[in-house]
């Protein structure tokens, strides 16, 4: 099946709200349509957090410009080749760089260069890049030094959201014009959205699923939203149990509607349960990524409070995460680059 079902926004609503019995039927369904696609595979994406520096003030995020109290790194070019390296043997065939928003000349050397260095001594694997927005020279630069995947979450479709969200410097259109730049320089595309934002309705996380849609996105990576205590939205009231469960039924939507892409079971549903990224694969999700940033490092790179795994070291991972992927039946699918289908798909139809 290479088309998704078309479902309307009312219905899409309907599904996002259902709980119990529907509930498990939808992941039931999710997890069926994930599974003759994309197959029982799941694929991992080595994490590295590799800087905590960001000229950005999302008015959620741990690590933004404003928060002072983080103490700021940016990880040595050794110390990610040695986290790539750690990936590689681990038989993690693809790694995600992920950073603050530096847009300094001396920042972009530094990705494109240690891209580079990447590509050159590890060729075979496939590097994903998550910098935030860049103009489109630097996004070539860094697709032609090697990277061939970029994240870019656009974190609400709603553009009277996200205008509330974030600084007056940053804006809806530009982020959505990023993505656009992406596909037409042919990385792979991955965006996303967080799930319980203040001040977010289920109509507007349904045009988040239409958006990803329409704007054929290969990957995608969603959560829920988890203040942060020294962020402005820090003493926000959440609900975490029905954000988690929200969460869980973006990704089987997500998969009906488009069968054929990567969904993360993102690091936030581990955040707010023990086994949310087991519940995350079960609703169709077939993508899990370690995080392979060394343990110094971790507890500055909170995006959220309560971020799992910030006292443990990568090694921790590797006895775990196995273990996790089989027992919801599903195929850990070490050493594949696990290239998004419906990318492939795009590329052969030349869109
Ligand atoms: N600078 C990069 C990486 C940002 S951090 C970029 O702009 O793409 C990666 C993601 O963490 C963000 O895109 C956002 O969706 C998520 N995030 C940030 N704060 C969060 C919070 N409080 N709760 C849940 N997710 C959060």
């Amino acid at each position: 099946m290479e088309k998704g079902i078309s479902i309307s926004r009312e219905e899409i609503i309907k599904l996002l709200k259902c709980r119990e019995k529907e509930q498990q039927g939808l992941f039931h369904k999710a997890a069926q349509i994930r599974n003759e696609n994309v197959t029982k595979n799941v694929y991992f994406r080595g994490l590295i957090e590799f800087s905590n520096r960001c000229c950005n003030d999302c008015l959620y995020c741990g690590i933004r410009r404003s928060n002072n109290k983080l103490l700021h790194y940016t990880m040595t070019k050794n110390e990610i080749l040695d986290a790539v390296d750690f990936s590689s043997r681990a038989g993690y065939a693809s790694v995600v760089l992920q950073s603050g928003e530096i847009r300094t000349k001396e920042f972009i050397s530094f990705v494109e260069d240690v891209v580079k260095k990447i590509k050159t001594k590890y060729p075979d694997m496939a590097i994903t890049l998550c910098v935030g927005e860049q103009d489109k020279e630097t996004y070539t630069k860094f697709f032609n030094a090697g990277a061939e995947r970029y994240l870019l979450r656009i974190e609400t479709s709603n553009k009277v959201l996200y205008k509330k969200l974030h600084p007056s410097e940053m804006s809806f259109e530009n982020r959505k014009q990023c993505l656009v730049d992406l596909k037409v320089i042919s990385y792979q595309v991955g965006t996303g959205v967080m799930i319980g934002l203040p001040g977010q309705t289920i109509v507007d996380l349904a045009d988040d699923i239409l958006f990803i849609e329409k704007m054929g996105i290969d990957m995608v990576g969603m959560g829920p939203y988890i203040p942060h205590k020294d962020t402005p939205l820090g003493d926000y009231a959440v609900d975490k149990e029905d954000n988690m469960q929200t969460g869980l039924n973006m990704i089987s939507v997500l998969r009906i509607v488009m069968p054929q892409i990567n969904i993360a079971a993102t690091t936030a549903l581990q955040a707010l349960d023990p086994l949310g990224r087991e519940k995350g694969l079960s609703a169709g999700a077939n993508v899990i990524m370690p995080n392979v940033t060394p343990q110094k490092y971790r507890e500055s790179y909170q995006l959220y409070d309560g971020k799992p795994c910030v006292n443990e070291k990568s090694e921790d991972c590797l006895n775990c995460i196995s273990g996790r992927i089989r027992s919801v039946g599903l195929n850990p699918a070490y050493n594949e680059i696990g290239t998004s289908l419906f990318y492939k798909q795009r590329v052969k139809n030349g869109c």
